[in-house]
């Protein structure tokens, strides 16, 4: 029988209450793999313990430990009065703290940053799963770490995946609720490391491809994917249907609802992807599914730290062969581009990963001139066919007063993409809503 996936964010496990939500929304009598994300906060809290030790600051991370650490006991009390499950999980998480400890005595690597930040999730989980036990409700627990594995390109190995996902399923005790760690994986040396921040609902999606899942649902703080970005802009609206193109165009240009992956898996098997509130689970939500609907621009979202670099040469002028020569110089140091466009005599394009961008300009300088604009934002607009749309065309008119850096227009009929500096964002979002969404008149 086919199962669901559900995945619930970090405020959905975040305090007591929520996760007595989270109960209720799966304790229907039906068997489903559960994906939790690390109590909202802990992940952040953890990111920078493993800043302190690489800072050598020693004792600002014990200090941020202990807080931490009583935040956990004092969450404890509150959910588990069994008083053998209480202790069971007090000695699990002492176990977790004293290893974030002695990690402050080591010397700092990327592996060590890793296995900190993995904790949140392996708290959470062994928590929500002793809770459950002590609501007589049926629960085992798939570690993560046994099944979810990355490639040498950081991609999942569904292959592995699949197989050991198999494995472990049929091994552990049968229950009707499976729950297992968002966001960590093992990598192909098999270190522990993770999907990147918010990769819990990555995760999900990985599992309901491995699974041939009926439903991947993703159970967050807010009802479903809202029209524009709901912590910059007023009135935004939650939009009940996207397809998958429309999806994958929000989460990747800055739709922080969604990981950016979080589609990829399920798009070929066609597997559905609800997204729903946990705090109000009535709402409808968003159903993110192979069908397409009404024309024109259906939200907007913005995408922050991207850096243009414009590329002069007069040898560009008629010379083939030159953009080639352009891309093997991202392409050699795996940044991958967003946005492009071309004049006869200058190319600009947009990366949101700058981490190699002082190599890369040494590159570019041997062949051209090079300018580069940092703390930008690509404010994209999706929708079916929304390149065809009337509204389009009104674009340039609402946005007389703001400096568009670069525009890509017919890269896909889904997405326009505008370039703005990141301190006209919030203003952009805001006239592109009320314009576009609000019906105000220009
Ligand atoms: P979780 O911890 O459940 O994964 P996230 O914080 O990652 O939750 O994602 C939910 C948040 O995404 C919302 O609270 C909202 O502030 C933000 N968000 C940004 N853009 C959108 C959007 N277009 N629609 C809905 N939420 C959005
Ligand atoms: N806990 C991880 C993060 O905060 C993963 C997730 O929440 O999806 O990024
Ligand atoms: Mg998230």
């Amino acid at each position: 029988m086919k199962m669901k996936v559900l995945k619930f964010g970090g405020t959905s496990v975040g305090s007591v209450e929520n996760m007595n939500n989270v109960k209720n929304i799966i304790n229907d009598g039906q068997r489903k793999v559960v994906v939790l994300s690390a109590m909202s906060g802990t992940t952040n809290q953890l990111v920078a313990i493993a800043q302190d030790i690489a800072e050598k600051n020693p004792n600002e991370a014990i200090d941020k430990i202990n807080k931490l650490n009583e935040t956990y006991f004092t969450a404890i009390d509150k959910l588990l009065r069994n008083k053998k499950l209480n202790e069971d999980v007090k000695s699990y998480v002492s176990g977790i703290f004293n290893f974030l400890v002695e990690s402050t005595y080591k010397e700092y690597s990327e592996t060590i940053e890793n296995q900190i930040v993995a904790q949140g999730e392996l708290l959470s989980t062994y928590m929500f799963n002793s809770y459950l036990n002590q609501e007589g409700v049926s629960s085992a627990l798939l570690p993560a770490l046994s099944f979810m594995r990355i490639d040498e390109f950081t991609e999942p190995d569904y292959n592995y995946i699949e197989s050991n996902f198999k494995d472990v399923f049929e091994n552990v005790e049968e229950s009707e609720i499976y729950i297992t760690q968002g966001f960590i994986c093992l990598d192909i040396n098999g270190e522990i490391s993770n999907l990147q921040r918010g990769g819990s609902d990555y995760t999900a999606t990985i599992i309901g491809a491995a699974i041939k899942a009926e439903e991947v649902q993703i159970w967050t703080d807010i009802d479903g994917m809202h029209n524009n970005d709901p912590r910059y802009v007023d009135n935004t609206k939650p939009i009940s249907n996207l397809s998958f193109d429309e999806a994958a165009e929000l989460a990747y240009f800055g739709a922080k609802i969604l990981h950016p992956q979080t589609v990829t898996p399920v798009r070929t098997d066609n597997i559905p992807v609800r997204l729903k509130n946990t705090m109000n689970p009535e709402a409808y939500g968003t159903l993110i599914s192979s069908k397409t609907s009404v024309n024109g621009v259906k939200a907007i979202a913005a995408k922050d730290n991207i850096t243009a670099i414009k590329i002069k040469s007069a040898r560009m002028l008629q010379a083939h062969g030159f953009l080639k020569k352009v891309f093997e110089i991202f392409e050699s140091y795996k940044t991958s581009i967003d946005m492009i466009t071309t004049s006869e005599v200058a190319v600009s394009l947009t990366i949101d990963d700058d981490k190699n961008l002082d190599k890369i300009l040494v590159e570019l300088e041997k062949i051209a001139t090079i300018e580069v604009d940092k703390n930008q934002s690509i404010v994209c607009l999706v929708g079916h066919s929304v390149v065809n749309h009337q509204d389009t065309f009104k674009l340039f008119q609402i946005l007389q007063d703001v400096k568009i850096r670069m525009i890509s227009y017919g890269g896909s009929n889904n997405n326009i993409s505008l370039l703005i500096d990141t301190k006209h964002k919030i203003t952009t979002l805001q006239k592109l809503n009320n314009y576009l969404f609000e019906l105000v008149t220009l």
